[in-house]
């Protein structure tokens, strides 16, 4: 597997001493499926502006940690809290809160009998409020920034899978998040494809989003993380700057992990 592809994009992202209060913080989180204690005693605090990649083998949480944080999947015990504010369990405040935290899947998960458009516009207009004159020039100046304005009254599946994940991104954008997940969101793309989406990435970190990105992607942690997060087995096993993390991994399992992807 080639996963450390270079990247184009030269944008530098912002020094860790640029960073502000903590932004996302887990504390002591602890989530079963049935017999399976899929988050072990999760203690992680994300800072405003930063980048934190979250690395591990297949099953060991890295989907159900990012699912918890906007509470598309409830936790059993410990806390999570957002800008100071603990997770609402539903209704409204719930609603609100998931406008703040932008999420990128894998799959692209647009919809699919929507223009790229319309794919934008729909949650400021529903969520935010927004005219839709207004819903619509936020949109077409956010699938410019992610290359892709010329596609806008297309539908999702006449776009490549490139573009769809670059649509998707822009659509998380446009409900001004405080923090963007993103679950694998290159996996699924053919590779010539992959740069594009990482480049987005890359560049969003560098205007200091703050992020938290599920990826083997070493060229993107190496060019934008602050900080890698290493999960097996429902743990956090080690957490290290990108280049310490990858030349010197303190545990077996990191290392062994890492044998296996480089
Ligand atoms: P990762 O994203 O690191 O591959 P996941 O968070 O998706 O891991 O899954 C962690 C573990 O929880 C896996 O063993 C998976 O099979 C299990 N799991 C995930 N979702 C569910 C679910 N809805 N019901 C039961 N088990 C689940
Ligand atoms: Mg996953």
């Amino acid at each position: 597997m080639a996963h450390d592809r270079a990247l184009p994009s030269d944008a530098g992202v912002p020094d860790r001493s640029e960073l502000g209060a903590p932004l996302v913080v887990l504390d002591k989180v602890n989530k079963h499926f049935g017999a399976l204690h899929v988050l072990q005693d999760i203690d992680l605090t994300v800072h405003r502006g930063e980048v934190v990649v979250v690395i591990g083998p297949s099953g060991s949480g890295k989907s159900t940690l990012c699912r918890s944080i906007n509470r598309l999947e409830t936790i059993d015990t410990g806390t999570i809290t957002i800008d100071g504010v603990p997770v609402p369990a539903e209704g409204k405040a719930l609603a609100r809160m998931r406008a703040d935290v932008g999420m990128v899947f894998q799959s692209f998960n647009l919809f699919a009998h929507k223009t790229v458009l319309e794919n934008v516009t729909l949650g400021p207009i529903k969520a935010k409020g927004l005219k839709k004159s207004e819903a619509k020039a936020l949109a077409m100046q956010l699938l410019e920034r992610v290359g892709v304005a010329n596609q806008a009254d297309k539908l999702p599946a006449q776009l490549s899978g490139g573009q769809q994940q670059r649509v998707a991104i822009a659509r998380a954008l446009a409900m001004k998040p405080k923090v963007m997940l993103f679950d694998e969101p290159t996996s699924a793309l053919d590779p010539e494809m992959i740069n594009e989406v990482l480049d987005v990435m890359v560049s969003l970190a560098a205007e200091g989003m703050t992020m938290i990105v599920v990826t083997h992607e070493m060229g993107f942690a190496r060019k934008a993380a602050h900080r890698v997060v290493f999960m097996d087995g429902g743990q956090v096993v080690e957490e290290a700057e990108p280049e310490t993390f990858f030349t010197t991994p303190e545990s077996e399992r990191a290392q062994d992990f890492l044998s296996k992807i480089l």
